[in-house]
């Protein structure tokens, strides 16, 4: 068993925030110099987004995924089907864009209308087009430590980890959530990292005694400012993957699963809702494309790692 020393010497009594949106632009800054190098070999990455039906928050996203991949010089193609779409229109849209050489990432924006078996969409993407990592092919290796398109939000997170922490090895990681987007391959990264890691879920007995034994806490739960700082060892990390919205007078205002004001008293780092995880889920995005440009071509990870 190794020692571990203390993440951050903090003297300050604040956590310090951690900074998503500069990360998240360091990263985008790598894949847009790796996209200049492919581009120098006359190829051109692209990413085909697919959204069905009108929900407004999807329209958002896909919006923001479409603007930084232009930002980076990844060509994007937007393909809008109506809420009346039928599985299988969508499916055999997914069949063309499986069969076109000169598409090399296929995202379909969740969450899909009632009528669509949603698991049956991401299982007729070819996995090497997956980049959202959702395949169950994909999920395998991931679990396997093979080399394959991990999702976006969890590798985001390993990277403002990395970052703030250095090596990871033999910390404790405490994930709260288990949903396949996010809890589930976060664990399974921080395992990869050599981190002691449990997961906390909604059956879990007294989550907080849990989390109060870890370094770092990762929160995927979808519950506004479930977590304080009494949940939390002094000193630790703390990760906020939530993005719920609460009404406010004006309007609405976005808030993690973590209360801010409170844990920033004990964590020694701490990431912002917005501008902490947020920003690196797309960056990844980006990233993943590139990954799978190259697994297409049967060169692994040398650009990108
Ligand atoms: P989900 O609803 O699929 O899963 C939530 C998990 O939380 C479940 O596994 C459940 O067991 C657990 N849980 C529920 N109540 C609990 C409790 N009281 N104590 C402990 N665990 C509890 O949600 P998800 O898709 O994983 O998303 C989680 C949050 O992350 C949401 O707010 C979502 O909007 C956000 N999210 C953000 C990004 C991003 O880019 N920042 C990406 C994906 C999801």
């Amino acid at each position: 068993m190794t020692t571990v020393t203390p993440l951050i010497s903090s003297a300050s009594p604040l956590a310090r925030d951690i900074d998503g949106k500069a990360i998240a632009a360091q990263v985008l800054e790598e894949v847009r110099e790796d996209v200049k190098k492919l581009a120098g070999q006359q190829i051109f990455p692209a990413l085909a987004v697919l959204l069905v039906g009108e929900d407004p928050a999807s329209h958002v996203y896909v919006r923001n995924k479409l603007l930084r991949a232009q930002e980076v010089g990844i060509r994007s193609l937007e393909y809008r089907l109506p809420d009346t779409a039928s599985q299988v229109q969508v499916l055999e849209l997914i069949a063309q864009l499986n069969m076109d050489v000169s598409v090399n990432g296929i995202l379909v924006q969740l969450p899909l209308p009632a009528h669509i078996d949603e698991a049956a969409v991401i299982h007729a993407i070819d996995p090497i087009k997956d980049v959202d990592g959702f395949h169950r092919e994909n999920v395998g290796g991931l679990v396997q430590g093979i080399e394959v398109l991990t999702p976006c939000t969890p590798s985001g997170c390993m990277r403002l980890l990395q970052e703030t922490c250095g090596d990871l090895s033999g910390l404790h990681a405490v994930v709260i959530g288990r949903s396949n987007i996010v809890g589930k391959p976060m664990a399974t990264l921080l395992l990869q990292a050599n981190c002691s890691v449990s997961v906390v879920h909604s059956r879990s007995v007294d989550a907080p005694a849990l989390c109060r034994l870890a370094d770092i806490v990762v929160a995927a739960v979808g519950r506004p400012g479930l977590i304080d700082a009494s949940w939390l060892k002094p000193g630790a990390v703390v990760i906020d993957v939530g993005i719920n919205r609460i009404a406010t007078e004006s309007g609405h205002r976005l808030v993690g699963d973590v209360d801010y004001a409170s844990a920033r008293t004990v964590a020694s780092a701490i990431t912002p809702v917005p501008g902490g995880v947020g920003p690196m889920t797309i960056a990844y995005l980006l990233k993943n494309t590139l990954v799978a440009s190259q697994l297409q071509r049967g060169v692994g990870r040398v650009l990108v790692g």
